[in-house]
């Protein structure tokens, strides 16, 4: 985990005292029950919308109640203020292509294969390749194979640059590296690495959980959203106390819950 919330409350005080002292809303500042920042934040962008500060609002020890309320009646816009960044790396092109497909709420930087050349090609190793004999064999042999073609196709296109070729030729320097690389690429698998930060606020990372760590989805990209839902189960539990692990078919762990896509 690269970033999450950091909430300060205490910035909320000349908005609660600018109105009636009567209505009490002062308090909400007093309440004696500390949670979690992700919560917090998610509380108050909620209560805000009813101006529920007062003491007949619902307190901080009923934030689990408050959340599931959020949850079952699908008002998931207040968790989009909680954001969470996670750099995720020996991760294949594969899985990488499938999590950029989730758009809403969701920011992505991933490493370009076109500015970065073969020096610092890295491959992924499928689990069930790493349990039989010959499957790790081949997978050796078609990386080391990989990095070599990809070698020689740029070292081929390199010459071509310098001699003068059009097809090759760029303006800056990094156009004529970047055309290069493009080509080479092209003999790479879909089990070269592609480290991503990915950006998700709740409301969308919660989706991307139920989709990508559910028993349908490929078991590369369930690992890495169960490893996700472990980051940010123990930095904001209630926002996901919702979720059951289920212990799949292959071993591996996946997620379930209730109250989908909130
Ligand atoms: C097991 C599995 C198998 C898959 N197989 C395939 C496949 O064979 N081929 C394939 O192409 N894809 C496949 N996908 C990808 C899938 O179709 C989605 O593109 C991906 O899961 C992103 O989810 P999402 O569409 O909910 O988008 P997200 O960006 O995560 O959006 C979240 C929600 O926001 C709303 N939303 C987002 N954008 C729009 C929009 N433009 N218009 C209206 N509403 C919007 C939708 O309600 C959406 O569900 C698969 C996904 C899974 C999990």
């Amino acid at each position: 985990m690269l970033a999450r919330p950091f909430v300060d409350l205490t910035n909320i005080q000349q908005f609660l005292a600018g109105f009636d002292q009567e209505l009490g809303f002062q308090e909400y500042l007093r309440d004696p029950t500390q949670i979690p920042d992700a919560e917090a934040l998610c509380k108050f962008a909620g209560q805000l919308c009813y101006l529920s500060f007062s003491s007949k609002r619902t307190w901080n020890h009923e934030i689990s109640k408050y959340l599931r309320h959020i949850k079952e009646s699908g008002h998931g816009s207040v968790l989009e203020h909680v954001s969470f960044s996670f750099l995720l790396y020996g991760i294949s092109r594969s899985l990488t292509h499938e999590l950029v497909r989730h758009r809403a709420g969701a920011a992505f930087s991933q490493v370009s294969q076109r500015f970065v050349d073969g020096s610092a090609l890295r491959f992924v190793e499928r689990p069930e390749f790493q349990t039989h004999p010959v499957l790790h064999l081949m997978f050796e042999e078609r990386i080391d194979n990989a990095a070599k073609e990809y070698a020689k196709i740029a070292t081929i296109l390199y010459d071509r640059q310098l001699a003068g070729d059009p097809q090759m030729s760029g303006e800056r320097k990094t156009d004529l590296r970047k055309k290069v690389n493009q080509a080479a690429r092209a003999c790479l698998p879909n089990e070269t690495e592609a480290p991503i930060v990915v950006s998700l606020n709740v409301r969308a990372l919660r989706h991307v959980l139920e989709m990508r760590a559910a028993v349908g989805a490929e078991t590369e990209i369930r690992r890495a959203a169960y490893l996700m839902y472990e980051c940010v189960k123990e930095i904001a539990p209630i926002l996901f106390e919702d979720y059951e692990v289920e212990i799949l078919g292959d071993g591996t762990k996946g997620l379930r819950t209730a109250y989908r896509k909130v």
